[in-house]
């Protein structure tokens, strides 16, 4: 994130908003189940280092990131928690991971006989994952398990901390599928047991799972786009099983404004023209900053009051149709608050036929977050 910036166009991230939706997970869940924090993708675009040190305040135990570099770059911010990376790492970047404490993710046994030939210390920490019908990465068979096994048995300088595997279908109203993996991973799991005489920990559960199951959370669970305030769908937004504050707001300002007679067109294309007089504003963010072209038609607030985005959205800069005059340098919500409206990102989502968790994701890095 920057210093020091020179634009009006903002991501706003409410630091607080991050510690009260894992206080609300905290309340919902089990004595004794603790919270990973999911901080991959830059922090679903909301910033990985002080998303993290925020939910490491609010009682979160650990960190989960998809890549070994996002780990890296937090223990480089001084960060002393466990840090899991879930996806898959280059075998001989395991000797960078044992070097910073940080615990991968173990699921081939050609991938183990390569890193088994490195030296490591301290010991390399593992979490094997366990493919119950996500069908991305992971074990799938006990045989496969066995020989994992046999590789990490052999090594002491292997620290198996975990078994986790991740659930498809866990925001759906349907448990259909949820009930047949969770099947799968116990039946694996109890072949692990037989097979593993140490304790290890146990963590299965994203979002969904973990606000609408909380009952059968284990260890830990990973709480990803709900620590953001954002629903996984519109099932659980439906079920709300607990209460949520959205953590991001996409805030910019008027920067001209301008009165044009009927028959005037606006943007490349000219494939908006005014049927009147109106006031047109513009407003200084576009596709590079992730605001893109499919936007057009999308609302932003100004005054307290919704403003139709009209002509095609430019790389730097889009325009709006005002009810009235207004000064330069009047706020613009193109995400979050103002007054009684609210512009939320599943509201962006549903525009662009997607998801929430894509929407501050997208948000590019020339856009400042800045923290409050
Ligand atoms: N666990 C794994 C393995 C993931 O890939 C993700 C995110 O995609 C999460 C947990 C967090 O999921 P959510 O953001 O739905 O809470």
């Amino acid at each position: 994130s920057f210093t020091n910036y020179y634009r009006d166009s903002i991501a706003e991230i409410d630091l607080s908003a991050i510690k009260y939706n894992i206080e609300q997970l905290k309340k919902r869940l089990k004595g004794g189940t603790g919270i990973y924090a999911v901080v991959k993708a830059d922090a679903y675009g909301h910033g990985d280092i002080q998303v993290a040190r925020a939910a490491l305040d609010a009682g979160a135990k650990g960190l989960a990131v998809a890549l070994l570099d996002e780990a890296v770059k937090l223990r480089q911010a001084g960060i002393e928690s466990p840090i899991l990376v879930m996806g898959w790492t280059r075998p001989k970047d395991a000797v960078v991971a044992a070097e910073h404490a940080i615990s991968l993710t173990v699921f081939q046994e050609e991938w183990l006989e390569q890193v088994e030939g490195l030296s490591f210390s301290p010991p390399l920490r593992l979490h094997l994952k366990i493919d119950t019908g996500m069908g991305r990465v992971g074990i799938r068979t006990p045989e496969e398990m066995e020989r994992i096994l046999k590789i990490m048995g052999r090594q002491s300088a292997f620290k198996l901390e975990a078994v986790f595997t991740h659930f498809a279908t866990a925001d759906e109203a349907n448990t259909e599928y949820f009930e047949t993996q969770q099947k799968r991973f116990e039946e694996l799991f109890s072949h692990f047991k037989r097979n593993w005489p140490e304790n290890v920990e146990i963590h299965t559960s994203n979002s969904a799972t973990s606000m609408r199951f909380p009952e059968r959370m284990d260890h830990f669970v990973r709480f990803g786009i709900s620590m953001y305030g954002l629903y996984p769908s519109p099932v659980v937004k439906k079920e709300k099983p607990i209460d949520l504050n959205p953590a991001f707001q996409l805030k910019s300002r008027l920067v001209h404004v301008k009165k044009l007679e009927a028959g005037e067109s606006i943007s490349y294309g000219a494939t908006y023209t005014t049927e009147k007089d109106e006031w047109i504003g513009t407003i200084p963010l576009g596709y590079a900053d992730g605001w893109i072209r499919k936007l057009q038609g999308m609302d932003v607030l100004v005054d307290g009051k919704r403003h139709p985005i009209v002509g095609r959205i430019c790389m730097d800069q889009f325009m709006i149709c005002l009810d009235q005059e207004y000064p330069i340098g009047t706020k613009v919500t193109l995400i979050g608050k103002q007054g009684e409206e609210e512009i939320s990102a599943d509201e962006v989502a549903d525009h662009l036929d997607t998801i929430n968790y894509e929407i501050p994701c997208m948000i590019s890095q020339r856009v400042p977050r800045v923290f409050r």
